[in-house]
């Protein structure tokens, strides 16, 4: 009866789903959005806790079909609205919390897709696998830190809550899980968030790289001069992303994009193809170039020997406004 192309794995232990609700610390005032009810185990935990309303989104129209026949003439039924669709395609409705024991393959775009619905929630306790747990909640210097958790880290507070085995569910999935809260951040970080993904992608495209060798590479330097000439040409303001809308539906889009590539991520380091070109291939590479401008941005924060894998937060946004305030961006 369960499609495992929806990823559908049913939680069986009453206990589990009672503390995943007790965690989500939700008030009578809440409207809470679930994604994937699949039989409703959680759901029905849900209204009992004496929410204001559940909206529960399910792909499967014949689970939909379930919960509403499981939830008929209850006393609660009133408070439960089910929406049939795909999660990632459909608008999401207004709420204050997500409670959601997911299909894993939606993990990092809905992720995302979260993050960037306005107006922001408060809070979202969800069930993921295990190692993409342990990735959101990665801080610098450990081996699973990543892009992902470096952007997620920037948009909100994550912390790992639980540890779930998988014989808690029905079938069984083939890895272990965790249930993770995520706090979105208020306000957010004054940056554009297209420039912040564009420079941690350069500085975690070979993870044991330091930032002075990725920032040699060739295509990099291209890239960058080319953003640097059209905004010189445009005569934009050096800080002309500061304080414009911070997620766009262009952002979602592009956050979407980056399950391809975070899988790579999971491998150890990728074999580039491309050369690097660590001198004489720019034009003009004598004093003053374009190389030179970067590695002199660099040296002056002292990020030329660091690596990607082992700077924080801060650091980040302190190499991003100093690119920025040289007139270089990365989108
Ligand atoms: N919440 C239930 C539970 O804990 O027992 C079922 C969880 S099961 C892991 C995931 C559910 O998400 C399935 O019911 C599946 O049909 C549904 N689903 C899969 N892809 C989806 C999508 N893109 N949008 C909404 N629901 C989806």
């Amino acid at each position: 009866p369960f499609e495992k192309s929806k990823g559908q794995h049913i939680l069986k232990n009453p206990a589990l789903v009672d503390s995943i609700v007790a965690k989500a610390g939700l008030k009578p005032t809440d409207t809470v959005l679930e994604i994937g009810p699949g039989t409703g185990n959680l759901t029905k935990r849900l209204l009992e806790a004496g929410v204001k309303a559940v909206v529960a989104v399910e792909l499967d129209p014949r689970m939909v079909l379930e919960l509403n026949r499981r939830f008929q003439g209850h006393p609660l039924s009133s408070r439960l609205k089910v929406i049939q669709g795909d999660v990632l395609k459909c608008d999401l409705p207004y709420f204050d919390i997500c409670v959601a024991n997911i299909p894993y393959q939606i993990s990092s775009p809905l992720t995302f897709k979260l993050l960037s619905h306005r107006p922001i929630f408060r809070c979202a306790v969800i069930m993921f696998q295990r190692e993409f747990a342990m990735r959101l909640v990665a801080q610098p210097g450990d081996t699973l830190y990543c892009r992902l958790s470096v952007n997620v880290q920037l948009l909100s507070r994550v912390s790992h809550l639980l540890k779930v085995g998988r014989n808690n569910f029905r079938p069984p999935p083939k890895v272990d899980s965790s249930v993770v809260r995520i706090e979105p951040r208020k306000p957010l970080p004054p940056v554009s968030f297209k420039e912040w993904d564009g420079l941690v992608r350069i500085c975690f495209n070979r993870k044991n790289k330091t930032l002075g060798s990725l920032f040699k590479q060739k295509r990099v330097l291209e890239l960058l001069e080319k953003n640097y000439k059209t905004m010189q040409s445009l005569q934009l303001t050096q800080d002309a992303d500061m304080g414009e809308e911070k997620m766009s539906a262009d952002d979602v889009a592009l956050l979407a994009n980056m399950v391809e590539d975070l899988n790579m991520e999971t491998g150890d380091e990728k074999e580039d193809d491309e050369m690097e070109m660590d001198d004489g291939d720019m034009a003009g590479d004598g004093a003053g170039s374009f190389k030179e401008k970067i590695m002199g941005i660099l040296q002056q924060g002292d990020f030329a020997e660091k690596r990607g894998s082992k700077l924080s937060q801060v650091d980040f946004l302190y190499l991003l406004s100093l690119f920025n305030k040289a007139g270089i961006h990365f989108s």
